[in-house]
């Protein structure tokens, strides 16, 4: 196998950026949670979004594909504002792929299935076009020989894998994980961790919500540390994680670390 490039020849701060996020505000009844966030990602950049659990980083992630609309601010995603309400949301959908931390997968669909139904539906692919795509996804999660199993045969780490195979499915040119391997067991986090930093390597465009400090200063371009609704401080790894700026900053690591 070839080693991988260097991380920065992937970040192109030539071209536009893949987000674009502007004074977002999300207000819950009377309970604002998001306080106005700013944030660009370039393409190929890895952002890895850190914070307390409830300082608005899941509602953050789901502004940018629409699963949350925002009470005020914009959001483009590769181009098209989808704060705006006349946009085909969908359009934009089908190239952002989204990995929870709960697997979501079709529990009564074989892995295969599971991994060509949206191919199928939304990209119109034949039966045989999609599931070669499928196979050269499972393959790349090292579930090459899984695609006939159903979801609960598998790991929880195997169902994650799964996730990500379908989502990369969809040829997606943003990925946005929340907390992918906090349901995970212990032992079976590393697997799906060593995918997505395969991912980062070959070039995704990826914000990840986690909680895996190890992964985000080995994998990520950029840190953000949110808290309560705002982003507190940002910048490479080693200095969000390794010379935090802000007391708010300090005192989580110190709890998480
Ligand atoms: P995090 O992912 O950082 O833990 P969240 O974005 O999930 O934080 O939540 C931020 C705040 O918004 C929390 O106080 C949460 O209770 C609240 N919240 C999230 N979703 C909803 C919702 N659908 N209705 C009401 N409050 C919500
Ligand atoms: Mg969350």
């Amino acid at each position: 196998m070839m080693p991988p490039e260097p991380k920065e020849l992937h970040v192109d701060t030539a071209a536009g950026p893949v987000v674009a996020i502007t004074d977002l505000r999300k207000s819950f009844g009377s309970r604002e949670v998001l306080k106005g966030i700013d944030l660009d990602v370039a393409p190929g950049e890895v952002v890895c979004v850190i914070g307390p659990s409830g300082s608005g980083k899941s509602t953050l992630l789901r502004c940018v594909n629409q699963l949350e609309v925002a009470t005020s601010g914009t959001v483009t995603v590769l181009g098209t504002e989808t704060t705006d309400p006349d946009v085909d949301i969908d359009a934009v959908r089908q190239k952002v792929g989204m990995v929870f931390q709960q697997f979501n997968l079709f529990t009564h669909q074989t892995v295969l299935e599971n991994c060509t139904i949206a191919q199928r539906r939304v990209l119109r692919r034949t039966r045989a076009e999609a599931e070669a795509i499928a196979r050269t996804n499972l393959a790349n999660v090292g579930l090459e020989d899984r695609g006939n199993a159903l979801p609960s045969q598998l790991s929880g780490g195997q169902q994650q894998r799964v996730a990500i195979a379908r989502a990369l499915s969809m040829d997606p040119e943003l990925m946005l994980f929340d907390e992918p391997t906090s349901a995970l067991d212990p032992e079976l986090v590393g697997d799906v961790l060593s995918v997505m930093r395969t991912l980062a390597e070959n070039g995704m465009t990826m914000i990840v919500v986690t909680h895996e400090m190890a992964f985000a200063r080995e994998v990520a371009d950029r840190v953000v540390f949110m808290d309560d609704g705002m982003i507190v401080e940002q910048g490479p790894p080693e200095q969000v994680i390794g010379a935090p700026e802000h007391a708010r900053t300090r005192s989580f690591l110190e709890r998480v670390l």
